[in-house]
């Protein structure tokens, strides 16, 4: 099990469990927050947590419509 932890103050700190639905970025472009399933994304083993981006559906589907 893989967590995140935050303490809030001296007497208060949270632990969220990690799992496939509880992860989210924003889409850089439009700003829509995306769930992301992190063990999949990082499987390629070129993804980081701070240089990745992942755009929502529908600005990923626009911006492949202006490549094709
Ligand atoms: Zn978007």
């Amino acid at each position: 099990m893989f967590y995140v932890k935050q303490t809030i103050n001296d007497s208060l700190e949270i632990r969220v469990e990690v799992h496939d639905d509880n992860v989210f970025t924003t889409c850089p472009d439009c700003g829509v927050e995306v769930c992301v399933d992190i063990s999949e994304l990082f499987s390629d083993g070129e993804s980081d947590l701070y240089g990745t981006a992942l755009f929502c559906a529908e600005c990923s589907k626009s911006r492949l419509e202006e490549i094709l």
